[in-house]
């Protein structure tokens, strides 16, 4: 049997015991654990993790918390804390999780749509700019006046984007590439790590630090700045500059979170505490829903559907929260297929 079997099944043992709130032989199989080097792999496909933090979470025996929470620090010390929202909730005294509202679902859309910002104009100029690359990457790379001047009309002047000021690249010489489509890159990144003078706190030489973290995406997509690495560096940028996400910029720059780390992290896993509860939510409502369609449900003309005004709908009663609370009843349009909650 491997770690990841072994795993599965310790983390099966401990949810049994939860269930049960019983914590016989819970002591045993924590200290089993202390055993394995722990990978966020293992972590996620065997959800060792959550099945340790509910234990810690609804037991009541001292000796088994306590063990617990050593656990999850150790894991928690060793992957960065970047990853737990990957692992359920987040270990410490956190409050109850709302009852899921449709609301959440445009809140978490607001901040999806707040993650995506306009790709710099270079984009635009696109074919000229390549065109240009390839005609003069022979010649000085630090001459681009042309290049920038033709930028200039379509730039944007928005507030996130403070260094894209006309006139030449701003870079260091020193960290110029020879590509113009890399240097941009790399000014912005720099510009995003300066978000918040963060920076200055950690002493970080941020052209150094975005040279490194290009370097990396640029490795990433196979040397070329293609599409992928476009999209790479876009949604490092973006990510580092979110106001709702300063810790990620500050894990960033304080080296908790290295070059070549952020180069490589998904969305999810850069998203904020906010976002991953967010979407932890939806998960759950998904199941719900999910399990509303196995079970079918009842035909009726009582509710009216939002969208399309029909009244041709599927409702299901379940018990989404404790056992003394209401039922949930999700209602699901037969018409078009939309779906909300009745409380
Ligand atoms: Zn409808």
């Amino acid at each position: 049997m491997g770690p990841a079997e072994e795993l599965v099944r310790i983390a099966k043992k401990l949810d049994k015991l939860v269930a049960r709130r019983s914590t016989e032989g819970a002591l045993d199989l924590l200290k089993s654990l202390t055993g394995y080097t722990m990978t966020i792999q293992l972590l996620q496909a065997t959800r060792i993790g959550v099945a340790v933090n509910s234990m810690r979470k609804h037991c009541e025996d001292e000796e088994v918390v306590a063990s617990a929470k050593i656990l999850i620090r150790n894991w928690k010390r060793l992957l960065g804390e970047q990853h737990w929202g990957d692992l359920g909730s987040p270990p410490g005294p956190s409050p109850p999780s709302p009852p899921w509202h449709p609301k959440h679902l445009v809140v978490s859309k607001g901040l999806e749509e707040g993650l995506a910002v306009a790709w710099p104009p270079w984009t635009k100029a696109d074919s000229a700019d390549s065109r240009s690359s390839s005609t003069s990457a022979a010649s000085s790379p630090q001459k681009r006046p042309s290049e920038d001047s033709k930028a200039k009309p379509e730039a944007p002047q928005t507030p996130t984007s403070p260094t894209f000021s006309p006139g030449p690249c701003l870079l260091a010489p020193c960290y110029l590439t020879g590509d113009s489509v890399r240097d941009k890159c790399i000014e912005m990144l720099a510009a995003a790590l300066r978000v918040d003078e963060d920076y200055k706190e950690f002493g970080v030489n941020c052209e150094k630090m975005a040279s490194e973290i290009e370097d990396h995406i640029l490795c990433g997509a196979g040397g070329s700045t293609d599409m992928k690495y476009r999209n790479r560096v876009r949604s490092r940028l973006s990510n580092l500059k979110d106001p709702k996400n300063p810790s990620l910029r500050r894990k960033v720059l304080s080296g908790a979170i290295s070059p070549s780390l952020i180069a490589r992290m998904s969305a999810e896993e850069m998203a904020s505490e906010e976002l991953k509860r967010l979407r932890s939510a939806m998960t759950q409502e998904a199941i719900r829903e999910h399990q509303m369609a196995k079970t079918g449900g009842t035909v009726t003309d009582l509710f009216q559907c939002g969208k399309c005004k029909k009244k041709n709908c599927t409702y299901n009663q379940v018990q989404t929260r404790s056992a003394d609370e209401p039922m949930t009843t999700f209602v699901l349009c037969n018409e078009c297929g939309n779906r909300w909650k009745v409380c």
